[in-house]
């Protein structure tokens, strides 16, 4: 068992080069404690041990539709993760920026990193809970793989539900938490993924079909709306990560929310309502509120990579399996 803790910076790989990735990138070029090594998307992939130019990623990705392009660093390939894993280049942790489509495929890739025998941390947004349940299921083998996999990390799940878990401390007793959110974007192609896996929570709508929408489908069905997805009572992992870490049941735990594809300002303010009784009786709620000002890319990216930082301190003292974010406190990336 290594108990040596890294020295920083940590490197870092992110794997899915979209809306999440790209954003990911451009925090990082930010950060002195992690450095960009690693960048993967569905055509390719890129590494260099001193470090990715964040800017020339982007760029060879939007103009030639993968990193895999980028000169010297770069490889095409239709494998890119699992050909990234086994080049065996030194990378401490990923942020898994990737779709969940179908609503298997983030655990498809845990087994992938269990399976080539790589150690580190791996840290996911993974929105709904049947995947999260899955990942949970696969606590014993990531602990034996000496993965340390911190699941939940995004926004919600993520902020908010760590939120909900530090706001219950008022409590004897959880009523109810109800997390309402307003996301803006300009376009609906700069997240593909987000306002698809979105769209999986319409009624009438799974997330197979809505893996299986063209994009002229996804632009029909935005036209109809004026742009706006109104989503209620989804089946997100707040609930089965709230219940986990022991703080209510999951039918106690409701999440909500308003996407605009075409306006960059958020519909309205997400926040994070969390009612319970105190120990002398009296019924209150706590309202924690994001700022307007704070996009999805910064609720996002900032705790998934404070979550990276609290999985390498927790895989540096020989802990490894699955976390989520209602259990860890995120460590601040400088
Ligand atoms: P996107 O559609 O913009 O980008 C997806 C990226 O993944 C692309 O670069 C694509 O090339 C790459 N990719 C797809 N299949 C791949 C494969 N097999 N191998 C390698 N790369 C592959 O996605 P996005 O909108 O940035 O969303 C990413 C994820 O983040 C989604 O699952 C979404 O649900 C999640 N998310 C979570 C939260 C949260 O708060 N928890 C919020 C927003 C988004």
């Amino acid at each position: 068992m290594n108990t040596q803790p890294h020295p920083l910076p940590l490197r870092v790989g992110v794997l899915g080069f979209g809306g999440l990735g790209q954003a990911a990138a451009k925090l990082l070029s930010s950060k002195q404690e992690m450095i960009l090594v690693a960048a993967a998307d569905q055509k390719g992939y890129a590494y260099s041990r001193e470090g990715l130019n964040t800017q020339s990623c982007i760029t060879t990705y939007q103009n030639q539709g993968t990193v895999g392009y980028l000169e010297q660093v770069g490889t095409l390939s239709n494998n890119s993760i699992q050909d990234l894993i086994t080049t065996s280049q030194p990378v401490d942790g990923y942020f898994l920026a990737l779709p969940n489509l179908p609503n298997d495929f983030i655990p498809s890739v845990a087994k992938q990193f269990i399976q080539a025998g790589w150690r580190g941390v791996l840290v996911d947004a993974i929105k709904r809970t049947s995947a999260v349940e899955q990942l949970l299921a696969m606590k014993d083998e990531l602990q034996a793989a000496g993965i340390t996999y911190m699941t939940g990390c995004g926004a919600t799940p993520g902020l908010l539900t760590a939120a909900a878990a530090l706001a219950a401390q008022s409590y004897a007793e959880i009523h109810k938490v109800e997390i309402t959110f307003g996301v803006g974007i300009a376009n609906w192609e700069a997240y593909r993924a987000t306002v698809r896996e979105d769209i999986g929570h319409i009624p009438g709508y799974t997330v197979e079909t809505a893996r299986a929408m063209t994009d002229p489908e996804v632009e029909a069905l935005l036209d109809k709306t004026n742009g706006v997805l109104t989503l209620a009572n989804m089946e997100h992992a707040d609930d089965v990560m709230l219940e986990i870490a022991g703080i209510c049941s999951r039918d106690r735990v409701t999440v909500g929310g308003v996407v605009d594809t075409r306006n960059p300002q958020k519909p309205l303010s997400t926040n994070v309502k969390i009612t319970g009784r105190t120990f002398e009786g009296k019924i209150s709620t706590h309202t924690f509120t994001l700022g307007d000002e704070t996009s999805m890319a910064a609720n996002v990216c900032g705790p998934a990579f404070g979550y990276l930082k609290a999985g390498q301190e927790l895989h540096n003292r020989g802990i490894s399996g699955l976390f989520t974010a209602a259990e860890i406190m995120p460590k601040f990336v400088k």
